[in-house]
């Protein structure tokens, strides 16, 4: 398994919609294999395709804690089919916006659809954290970044912090 170096803000790959997953193969396990080594090793609890450059809907995760097992969840093409009405709010961070946390509010349960590392149909309702991160990691499948739920002002002074510390690294992939 590779880890592969992760997309950082401002690199705008990051607002790039991904594209559907047409075959679900043995190269596509190997990749979700190196994204789920890329995000116990960040550490993170979710990652999207996108964030290692790849611009395909596939998201890993796995949100259990660190005295647990590990429990690993492989989401190609997920789609949100419904969504509750009650709201949480999670102070969310974002592998590809290091250091940086912010209150999100977010749907508290979620109904997913989409297809297991085996290509088969699967869904599955979370709640909780499962909730919130699954929910992050779509939103970068469509571009969308969890600054986009936060207040203008903040997003452009984060912006404005990770386009200086690009320019400092002299690029804007690391
Ligand atoms: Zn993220």
């Amino acid at each position: 398994m590779t880890i592969k170096p992760l997309v950082l803000l401002p690199d705008p790959i990051l607002r790039q919609p991904s594209k559907t997953v047409e075959r679900v193969d043995d190269d596509l396990r190997r990749f979700a294999d190196d994204m789920l080594e890329t995000m116990y090793d960040a550490p993170g609890i979710g990652l999207a395709a996108i964030q290692v450059g790849e611009p395909i809907r596939m998201l890993v995760m796995d949100v259990s804690k660190e005295e647990d097992e590990k429990n690993p969840f492989v989401l190609i093409n997920p789609e949100i089919v419904s969504s509750g009405d009650d709201v949480s709010t999670y102070e969310e961070g974002c592998l590809s916006i290091p250091d940086y946390y912010a209150e999100v509010e977010r749907p508290a349960t979620v109904t997913v659809n989409y297809l297991d590392r085996d290509g088969n149909k699967a869904s599955l309702t979370a709640d909780g954290l499962f909730a919130t991160c699954v929910q992050h990691e779509i939103d970068h499948l469509n571009g969308v970044l969890f600054i986009d739920h936060i207040s203008k002002l903040k997003r452009d002074m984060v912006v404005k912090k990770f386009t200086k510390l690009a320019k400092q690294r002299g690029g804007t992939r690391l």
